[in-house]
C-alpha cells in the first residue's frame, strides 16, 4: 500500500513547509474593527482596461474609507497571455490616478509583509497547500491527455449530462496510489486536481456585498489546481493568496460569479473562512440597441489610455466612474459643491447591479466642471504635461510663451460661474489657435464670417476708428463704453433696447458692432470674453490684425 504521504512526497519532495508554517508566517492582520483589506489583482496582459480602473478604484476606496489596507497582486500565472513589461505600465497608470497600493508588487521590489505579491514567485506556497491536500485525500494527480478529456466530453454529450470533470467522469480521481506512483515514475505527465465533495444537485449560497444572497449550483468539478508548468490555476491561487494575504473583501469583476462555488468548495476543504465577495458590474455599451460589455477589441474607450491621449484629467475619469459606482454621487456633488472623492461617503452596498452604460456626455459634463474649477496653476501644469506627451502644436505654443498660454487659460476662469468649454485638454488648441498670428493669418485668408448685409465700407470705417480710439489696460465697463461710443458714431444703436424699438434708424445694435470687432480679431463670431481676449493680445497685435482686415476688405 502506498500512503497519501508517500504520494505527496514523491510529487513534491522539495516542499518542507506546512500550512501551519504559512499560517504563522502570515499572521492575522492587526487592524481596527471594520477595516477592510482589499486588493487589485490584474494579470499583466496588456493595457489598463477601463473596467479594471473601475474595479481598482472601488477596492482602493473601500480600503481607504474603512481605514484598511489596499494591496496589489500580480497574477502572472498564465504565461501564454503575459505581455512582458505590462505590469509596470499597469502600476504607473494606476499611480497616475492616485491608486497607489499600501503594499504589494512593485517593479522595484515588493512592499509589505504578506508577499511575495507576484504569483509566479509563490510556487512554494501553492505546493505546500497542495501537498497537504494530497495527504488529506483532497487533491490528486490526473494523467488525462487532451484527447482523454475530449473523449469524456463526447461521452457526456451523448448521455446528455453536464460537461466537466466530476463524479464518475473524473477518470483519475479514484486511481490507486500504486497506480499513480507507477505512472509518475514512468514519466507520464500530470496535473493536480482538487477532489471535490460537492454535488451539483445541491445549491450553495453566499452573500455578495453588492448583490446580497446569491444561490448557485454547488461545485462538484475536480478543477485543475496545479498545471503541468508547475503554476497554479486562477481558482486555486485566488483561494491561497487571499487567505494568506488576509484579504477581507474580494472585489472583482462579475464574470467570476459563476466560479465562486468552486472557490467556496476549496475554502471549505481547507477549513478556511472565505472572505466576503463583491462582484463588480461590468461597464456596458449600447451597440445597435443591445447592451454589451465594453470590449477590448471593439471599443477604444475600453482602454484607459484612450482618455489620457485625449487629455481628460485623471480626476474627471475617476469622478465619472464614481458616478457609475454610486448613483447618489452626482446629487452629492451638487449639494456639497465638491468633487473630492475622499470626502464622498462611498458605499460598496450602493453599487447598482445593472452594469452602467458608458456615457461620454456624462464624462464630458464632469470633466468640464472639474477643469473650470481647477486652480489655474494646476490646470496649466496638467495642460503642459498633456501637450508635451500628445499635442505637438499646443506644446510648441506653451514652450514659446508659457505666460501667454497661462493668460489664455485664465480667461473667464477666476469667477463665480467660470467658463466650461473644455472637457479635455485636446479641446484646447482648436479653440485658442486664433491667439497665434500664423493661425490667425490662415483663418483670415479663408475669409471672415462678418454678418451678411453689413457693408464693407462701414466695417472699414468702424475698425479704423477702433484702431485709433479703443483703449487698452482699462476695465471692461470702460472699454465697452468706448466701443459703444465708437459704434454710435457709425450709426449703431447705443443699446439693444433702443435698436429693437426702432431698428430702421440704425445700422445695427451695440451687439452687432461688438461682433464686428470680434470677427475681425478672433476670426469667428463666437469667443469667450472679448475684452479679456483683447487684453491678452495687446495693443500691437490687435492693431496689426485690424490693419490686415481693413486691407483685405
Ligand atoms: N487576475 C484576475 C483577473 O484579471 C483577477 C480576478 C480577481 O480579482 O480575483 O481577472
Amino acid at each position: 500500500m502506498v500512503s497519501n504521504e508517500e504520494l505527496a512526497e514523491l510529487l513534491f519532495p522539495e516542499i518542507k513547509t506546512t500550512i501551519a508554517d504559512l499560517e504563522a508566517r502570515y499572521p492575522l492582520r492587526n487592524l481596527p474593527e471594520g477595516a477592510q483589506v482589499t486588493r487589485f489583482a490584474p494579470s499583466p496582459t496588456g493595457f489598463l482596461h477601463t473596467g479594471s480602473l473601475f474595479t481598482s478604484m472601488i477596492s482602493y476606496m473601500t480600503a481607504k474609507k474603512s481605514g484598511g489596507v489596499y494591496f496589489f497582486r500580480l497574477e502572472d500565472t498564465d504565461t501564454k497571455r503575459t505581455i512582458a513589461g505590462s505590469e509596470r505600465d499597469l502600476i504607473d497608470q494606476l499611480a497616475h490616478f492616485g491608486i497607489i497600493a499600501d503594499e504589494g508588487y512593485f517593479p522595484e521590489g515588493d512592499k509589505g509583509a504578506y508577499g511575495p505579491y507576484k504569483q509566479s514567485a509563490r510556487a512554494e506556497i501553492y505546493k505546500t497547500v497542495i501537498k497537504e491536500l494530497i495527504i488529506r485525500g483532497r487533491a490528486y494527480p490526473d494523467f488525462c491527455t487532451p484527447e482523454d478529456l475530449d473523449a469524456i466530453r463526447k461521452a457526456q454529450e451523448e448521455s446528455k449530462v453536464l460537461p466537466g470533470y466530476y463524479g464518475v467522469y473524473a477518470r483519475d480521481r479514484n486511481l490507486s496510489n500504486e497506480e499513480r506512483v507507477a505512472r509518475i515514475k514512468s514519466g507520464v505527465p500530470w496535473v493536480i486536481r482538487f477532489y471535490s465533495n460537492g454535488d451539483h444537485e445541491r445549491k450553495t449560497k453566499f452573500v455578495d456585498a453588492i448583490r446580497g444572497e446569491i444561490e448557485l449550483q454547488d461545485n462538484d468539478t475536480d478543477v485543475v489546481i496545479l498545471k503541468s508548468d508547475g503554476l497554479p490555476t486562477y481558482h486555486f491561487a485566488h483561494v491561497c493568496d487571499d487567505h494568506f494575504m488576509r484579504t477581507t473583501l474580494i472585489s472583482r469583476g462579475e464574470e467570476w460569479i459563476p466560479s465562486t462555488p468552486i472557490h467556496l468548495d476549496m475554502f471549505r476543504a481547507l477549513g478556511w473562512k472565505a472572505p466576503k465577495y463583491a462582484h463588480i458590474p461590468s461597464i456596458m455599451k449600447l451597440d445597435h440597441g443591445n447592451k454589451r460589455k465594453l470590449s477590448k477589441r471593439k471599443d477604444p474607450e475600453a482602454a484607459v489610455s484612450f482618455f489620457l491621449e485625449q487629455g481628460y484629467p485623471t480626476e474627471s475619469l475617476l469622478v465619472y466612474l464614481m458616478s457609475i459606482a454610486n448613483s447618489n454621487f452626482e446629487e452629492w456633488t451638487i449639494a456639497n459643491k465638491s468633487f473630492d472623492l475622499a470626502k464622498f461617503p462611498f458605499s460598496i452596498k450602493k453599487i447598482a447591479l445593472e452594469g452602467a452604460l458608458f456615457d461620454q456626455d456624462k464624462l464630458n459634463y464632469f470633466s468640464k466642471e472639474l477643469i473650470a474649477r481647477m486652480p489655474l496653476d494646476k490646470e496649466f501644469e496638467q495642460v503642459r504635461a498633456y501637450a508635451s506627451a500628445y499635442d505637438p502644436k499646443l506644446d510648441a505654443a506653451i514652450k514659446a510663451d508659457p505666460a501667454y498660454l497661462k493668460a489664455i487659460l485664465n480667461i473667464e476662469k477666476d469667477r463665480k460661474n467660470p467658463r466650461k468649454d473644455y472637457a479635455k485638454y485636446g479641446d484646447i488648441y482648436p479653440l485658442i489657435r486664433f491667439f497665434f498670428d500664423e493661425e490667425y493669418d490662415q483663418i483670415l485668408s479663408g475669409g471672415l464670417p462678418f454678418k451678411e448685409g453689413v457693408g464693407h465700407d462701414l466695417i472699414k470705417a468702424f475698425l479704423s476708428d477702433v484702431r485709433e480710439k479703443m483703449p487698452f489696460g482699462v476695465d471692461e465697463p470702460t472699454w465697452f463704453e468706448s466701443i459703444k461710443s465708437i459704434g454710435g458714431a457709425h450709426g449703431f444703436a447705443l443699446s439693444n433696447k433702443e435698436y429693437k424699438e426702432n431698428p430702421s434708424a440704425f445700422v445695427g445694435s451695440v451687439s452687432d458692432c461688438a461682433e464686428l470687432l470680434r470677427v475681425a480679431v478672433v476670426g469667428s463670431n463666437q469667443s469667450p470674453n472679448l475684452h479679456e481676449i483683447l487684453e491678452i493680445l495687446g495693443k500691437a497685435k490687435t492693431d496689426a490684425r485690424l490693419a490686415k482686415v481693413i486691407a483685405s476688405l
